[in-house]
């Protein structure tokens, strides 16, 4: 058996036309949804991120301005930049981009956003949402995973599915998106014993973790569905994910690819929060 393939590509882009369509009914309405997006620093790939962010932004229609900050900022000034931004009820959506300079504190940076503009997902509050099943802002990533097993039909109840990764950013607000749905969530980490005996037990496998090769054909019950959220680099120096796609598909029912796979429905759903969050204050 060879799977089939989860285009995110193809999914995000159905996503933004989805976006782009609800965005001018906003309009049409005198709201003009918008997103802010602050860069602190010089970081090369989060100067790459925040483009792309402003990009989708503007194709879809929605107002999205890039607010370059040196590394020397202060925290105190972000901080009063983000109350600012809080305050301004033309902005819809705050996103900081990480990482931050070392000087500044993450949790307390993003704990200054107000939770009604945090389409990240990563405040406290939008993670306590979560957790017990109100409505907040999910994290763009597993909240993308999610549409992608929508889109094929994927029935979660009763499933067993294994998440390797227990970031904040991913691997737990995935398990929970699943729980929510009604698998049986096990979550896997650097200390998991014998990783492969509990994958071989999935239905659907999440692999967040960030290292080549950690899922492979072995390791994966036949017709599985495996979503590859890794992003890594081979010998080569070409984007791959921590599954091992060419032994994984043949085995699996379902895979996504990297690239084209979850790095596109993370950016779309950004583009759905930065939305929501509009329409939420309308
Ligand atoms: P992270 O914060 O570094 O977390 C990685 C997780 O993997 C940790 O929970 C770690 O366990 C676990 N882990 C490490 N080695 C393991 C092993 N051998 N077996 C099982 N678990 C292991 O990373 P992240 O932010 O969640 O990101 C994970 C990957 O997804 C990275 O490659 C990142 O670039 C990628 N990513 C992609 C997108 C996208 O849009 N495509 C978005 C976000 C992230 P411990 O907790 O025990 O350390």
């Amino acid at each position: 058996m060879t799977a089939q393939l989860i285009d995110g590509n193809a999914l995000a882009h159905k996503i933004r036309a989805e976006v782009a369509h609800r965005t001018a009914a906003l309009k049409a309405r005198g709201v003009q949804p918008a997103l802010s997006v602050i860069l602190v620093g010089d970081d090369p790939a989060s100067d790459v991120y925040t483009r792309h962010k402003v990009k989708d932004s503007t194709e879809t229609g929605l107002a999205a301005t890039l607010e370059r900050y040196p590394a020397t900022m202060t925290q105190a000034d972000l901080l009063a930049r983000i109350r600012t931004l809080n305050a301004d009820a033309a902005v819809h959506g705050i996103l900081v981009q990480l990482p931050l300079p070392r000087h500044m504190d993450t949790h307390k940076v993003i704990e200054t956003i107000s939770p009604a503009k945090d389409v990240d997902g990563f405040h406290i509050a939008s993670a306590g949402a979560l957790l017990v099943g109100q409505p907040g802002f999910w994290p763009c990533t597993p909240f993308g995973c999610m549409k992608m097993l929508e889109s094929i039909g994927c029935e979660l109840r009763g499933k067993h599915a294994v998440v390797i990764g227990r970031s904040n950013i991913v691997g737990k607000p995935m398990a929970l998106m699943l729980l929510q749905k009604n698998a049986t969530v096990t979550i896997c980490h650097s200390a998991t014993a014998d990783l492969g005996a509990i994958t071989r037990q999935a239905d659907v496998i999440v692999a967040a973790v960030g290292k080549r090769n950690v899922l492979t054909a072995d390791m994966v019950k036949p017709g599985a569905v495996v979503i590859d959220v890794g992003m890594n680099r081979n010998d080569q120096g070409k984007l791959c994910g921590d599954v091992d796609f060419e032994g994984v598909r043949q085995v699996a029912g379902w895979i996504t690819p990297v690239p084209g796979g979850v790095g596109p429905m993370t950016r779309a759903m950004l583009l759905v929060n930065t939305l929501e969050a509009a329409e939420r204050v309308t």
